[in-house]
């Protein structure tokens, strides 16, 4: 009986193994990702554009998670957005407070620095801007049809509202 019992403890042990080297894996693989998505969007040079634009916006830059950069305070009206992100940078109008109390917006946000990867660096600027031109030709608004800001999440975004199709008619929030 007890044999049985030692045997089944080493069977859950050994079981439970590959799982957590996997999982160890799989840490280090996302780890990896964005080390180098954050050397990457360096070296293409949208992250310094990013860190300009945060100065002329007389924003106050600190580093985030996982390689981010975040500029509060932004004082320039254009773009009108609660934040937006050029390279690995995140800026917004509003303080550290309010940004933290939306880790949903963040997660939209980091997203778009991942699209800036694929993208290639500042290509991405201008395919943004068309896929906004042809968003607002759909439907009167630049994210709603914009595959940028639908693969970032427009819910998560502010555009929507949970489970609609309609816009949220306070995308700052
Ligand atoms: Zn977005």
């Amino acid at each position: 009986m007890l044999r049985w019992a030692r045997a089944a403890e080493l069977l859950s042990e050994t079981g439970r193994w590959p799982q957590r080297v996997r999982q160890r894996h799989d840490e280090a693989v996302q780890i990896n990702r964005w080390r180098v998505k954050r050397v990457v969007n360096w070296v293409n040079l949208t992250t310094p554009l990013g860190l300009l634009i945060a100065r002329l916006g007389q924003a106050a830059v600190g580093e985030g998670e996982r390689g981010l950069l975040v500029g509060v305070g932004y004082r320039l009206r254009f773009p009108v957005a609660p934040a937006f992100t050029v390279g690995n940078v995140i800026i917004s109008p509003h303080d550290p407070d309010w940004l933290a109390e939306r880790p949903r917006l963040l997660k939209h946000e980091e997203r778009h620095t991942w699209q800036y990867l694929a993208c290639i660096g500042l290509p991405m600027l201008p395919l943004y801007g068309l896929a906004a031109l042809w968003s607002y030709a759909r439907c009167g608004q630049p994210g709603l049809h914009n595959p940028f800001e639908q693969l970032a999440g427009l819910a998560d975004g502010g555009y929507v509202k949970d489970g609609s199709a309609q816009p949220s008619r306070d995308p700052q929030d």
